[in-house]
């Protein structure tokens, strides 16, 4: 197991608080959820924190996670940054509804990240007595205590490597998976390591900047390729095709549809509509027109690994043929590169 807290010097932690269920409050009954702040309701119900580490908070926001952007991922990759020298650690409280996509931003602006930042969250707010959070935030800041300089998702019993999760139930305590990656631990009475952390070379930077004209198509059978068009036309630079099986389009038409946008500068990366398994081009008629029309297969990423990535690297000031030969390459174990 990675270096325990109790082997080491005692740990400096923060708590970036940006909102989520975990602090949200119901102000009247019958009523929605809705955010409150971090250190009236949160810190009096984990007593005992205190004894893993030393912790300090800052609110970057309180949010319902579906109103996270770009521009607050990079405050927080900010934060980050700017604790480096102080923290030995860092907890991420955030809603569960866009956790995966904020856990891969920060994956990607982190170069060289030395320490670990883990994100989480819970189904039930913080003050409800059968709470999913107490138990999340306890093991997120244990995991932020040992030596794991990555970007993890702590959620129900395992911390996964952030750029592989996706958030797969809305009921479910344990409501996340890493469909394509194994958990890097898993906690119950034991802590048990399953997958080797990433170690990234140095120096640290904070590579920030993301395009955020990247869109999703959910192919379903029978769809016009002017849908992809359409897209185009509103403005994306990427398109994420999420095509049947193993990333296989329709063989006729769609080849057309991605020649004539690829030849105005627009990425078309298909990924697939299975959570499990690889993006590659060639088995089938259909993937290998659209290879050959210019689509760039993007291998196992999550979709919202995926996502993200496109919105930085276009960030980073990359065209289509920077993506084409960027994409596919790893930047923070997002995926497996295909065999050579
Ligand atoms: N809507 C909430 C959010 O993402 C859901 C949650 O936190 O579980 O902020």
């Amino acid at each position: 197991m990675p270096g325990t807290a109790s082997a080491r010097a005692r740990r400096r932690l923060l708590f970036l608080h940006t909102g989520g269920t975990l602090s949200m409050v119901r102000r009247s009954h019958p009523g929605p959820l809705e955010p409150d702040h971090y250190d009236r309701h949160v810190l009096p119900y984990v007593r005992g924190l205190e004894d893993l580490a030393d912790i300090e908070a800052c609110l970057v926001c309180a949010i319902d996670s579906s109103d996270m952007s770009p521009a607050l991922w990079e405050r927080i990759a900010a934060e980050v940054a700017r604790g480096r020298e102080r923290y030995d650690g860092f907890v991420v409280l955030h809603g569960t509804d866009t956790m995966a996509y904020t856990a891969a931003a920060l994956s990607y602006m982190l170069r060289g990240l030395d320490r670990p930042v883990v994100l989480t969250g819970s189904q039930r707010p913080i003050a409800e007595l059968r709470t999913d959070a107490r138990a999340n935030l306890v093991h997120s800041a244990m995991c932020a205590t040992l030596d794991l300089p990555e970007v993890g998702l702590f959620f129900g019993d395992r911390l996964f490597r952030g750029n592989r999760a996706s958030k797969v139930s809305i009921q479910a305590y344990d409501a996340f998976a890493s469909p394509n990656f194994p958990p890097l631990l898993r906690v119950g009475v034991d802590v048990v390591p399953e997958a080797p952390a990433l170690r990234q070379p140095g120096p640290f930077q904070l590579q920030a900047g993301f395009r955020p004209d990247v869109a999703v198509l959910h192919l379903v059978p029978g769809q016009d390729p002017r849908a992809l068009h359409a897209l185009v036309d509103t403005g994306a630079r990427a398109v994420l095709l999420l095509g049947f099986g193993e990333g296989n389009l329709p063989a006729s038409r769609w080849p057309q549809a991605i020649a004539e946008v690829s030849a105005r500068g627009v990425a078309v990366i298909v990924l697939s509509q299975c959570r499990s398994g690889s993006a590659v081009a060639g088995r089938y008629q259909g993937s290998a027109a659209a290879r050959d029309a210019g689509a760039i297969y993007g291998l196992d990423h999550t979709v919202e690994a995926a996502v993200v990535k496109a919105m930085w690297l276009l960030g980073q000031g990359l065209d289509r043929q920077g993506l084409a030969d960027r994409f596919p390459c790893p930047i923070a174990g997002e995926c497996t590169p295909a065999p050579a």
